[in-house]
Order: structure tokens, then sequence, then C-alpha cells
């Protein structure tokens, strides 16, 4: 039976979870130092790994990542992170390789929590299935005959960076009025002085917020035609509030002349679809 350690990295937590065989038996959550960087970072990893090593005789034969930015999947790198600094090319893969002794592999946290869903939670035999992370950031995975679907230079799903508002303010990237601009924890709290969970509970909120987040739906629903849109992050956990008006927005954006389905749910594994991602991916590639 494997034992797998799987690493969920994201903008503001980051997560340490222990497998034996397909039963999640060990969780440890952090909070990101974003000045400390990744060299910090791995320290904190490099502990939890030592603790779980020596008390609990937790010994991994094989570790996934989702890093929370762009991985370059064929050369294993990490390309940036949007939100932390420091993580450009940083060789984090070997670095926790070393740390393990064990062979390693990372993707991108969408595309992880994609696989999650897929295989264990909401979107379970759902194929193709897209995955959205409304947290932090935003970040998009597509699911295609049960493998991640990365495009041609591993930049496939990057939804957070589709325009929706073309007179929209500036966004991280460069560009303006992106999906993530508009929509993700990050922005909302800079821009109304109050968190995503206390403004989600507004409705009048809640109907202005859904319609550029719809926009960027309808695009995935349009290309991918997915059997299901699984919505996890922090954001989903506004449950009906936010998913009752997000359907009906999607029906008014896309009308009947599409056939394709608007199957959208929260995800299942709530703070764990990456972790449980990390184990299929993990499957896949170890
Ligand atoms: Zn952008």
């Amino acid at each position: 039976m494997a034992r797998t350690l799987a690493i969920d990295i994201g903008g503001t937590k980051f997560s340490v979870a222990g497998f034996n065989g397909g039963e999640l038996s060990l969780v440890q959550t952090e909070a990101t130092d974003r000045s400390g960087g990744p060299r910090r970072m791995v320290d904190q990893i490099q502990r939890i790994c030592q603790t779980w090593r020596c008390d609990l005789r937790f010994v991994p034969d094989r570790c996934a990542i989702g890093f929370g930015g762009p991985v370059d999947f064929p050369s294993q790198t990490v390309t940036m992170s949007t939100h932390v600094s420091g993580w450009a090319r940083f060789p984090l893969v070997d670095e926790i390789r070393r740390i393990v002794a064990a062979p390693v592999v990372m993707d991108n946290d969408a595309n992880v929590g994609a696989l999650g869903e897929r295989f264990f939670g909401a979107g379970r035999d759902c194929d193709p299935l897209f995955y959205v992370t409304l947290s932090t950031g935003i970040g998009g995975g597509a699911v295609i005959d049960g493998k991640v679907y990365r495009g041609a230079d591993s930049f496939a799903g990057e939804l957070g960076h589709v325009t929706v508002e073309p007179d929209g303010p500036e966004c991280l990237c460069g560009f303006y009025g992106c999906l993530e601009r508009m929509c993700c924890g990050l922005w909302l709290e800079r821009d109304y002085g109050r968190s995503a969970k206390e403004l989600l509970t507004d409705p009048g909120f809640v109907r202005r917020y859904v319609v550029p987040l719809a926009r960027g739906l309808k695009a995935v629903i349009m290309i991918l035609n997915p059997a299901r849109v699984v919505i996890g992050g922090g954001i989903s956990k506004a449950g009906e509030a936010l998913f009752g008006p997000l359907r009906e927005e999607l029906n008014r954006q896309i009308t009947s002349w599409s056939h394709a389905r608007r199957d959208i749910l929260p995800a299942q594994l709530g703070d764990q679809s990456v972790l449980y991602g990390a184990l299929a991916l993990a499957d896949q590639y170890l």
C-alpha cells in the first residue's frame, strides 16, 4: 500500500497531507509567510515531514504537489506565482525530493483540484469535467478522458485571465477586467474593504457578482461542453446563496440556442480537493 505525501501550496495557506493507500490519515495546514518566500515554506514543509517521520512513523514512498501558480508540466518547474514573490523558477521539486527521498510530481493547483473532484468528489464519473477555484485568485482545470488537459504550453484552463469586463480595472497579469480581477477574494477585499465571505451574505451584491462570473463560466461551457463544472475554493462555501443566482445568470447568458448542459456544483472535498487530487496525480505519474 503506497504512502503518499500530498502538498497544496496556496497564496494564503499551505497544507501537507499523508495518505495510507487511499485513506487520508494526516493533515496539517499553516499560513503562507509571504515575506519569507519559497525558502521559508520549504523549511516549514521539512519540519512537518520530520515530525511525521519521527513521531508517527509516516515515511512516504512518493509525493505530489499542487502549486498555486502556473507550472511547466513537462520540465516540472514553477513558472511563477502571481500572488507571492520569489517563486519564479524556484527548484521546488528538487527541494521536496531532497526532503522526502522519493519520487515527486507537481502540477498547477487548479489542475490538481480538478483531478481530486473528478475521482473523489463532486465530479465522479463526469467527463469532461471543468474545475474552478474561487479563492485568493481564480484558477481552472479541465479533465478530459480522466487526464488533465494542459494544452501546448501548460497554460490551458487559466480561466482567471479571461476578459469579462473589457473596460474594467487593471489585473495583476497586466491586462484589464479579467475574471480574477473582478471576482477573486483578494480583489473583492481590496475593492470593497470587506471579505468575500461577508460580501456574499448580501443578495444584492451576489446578483451583481454573478454577472462577470457567469461570463467566465459561459466561455468554458461554450468551448468544452463539460459534463459538469465543479466550483471549489473559499468563495464556493457561500453555498446556494451563490449557486442559485449563478445558475439563473448562466441560463440568462446561455440562451436555449445551445443544448450544452449547465450543471454547476460546489466542490465536495472542500479544502481537500487539491490534496485528494495530488493522490490521483501520483497514481497517474509515479
Ligand atoms: Zn488577468
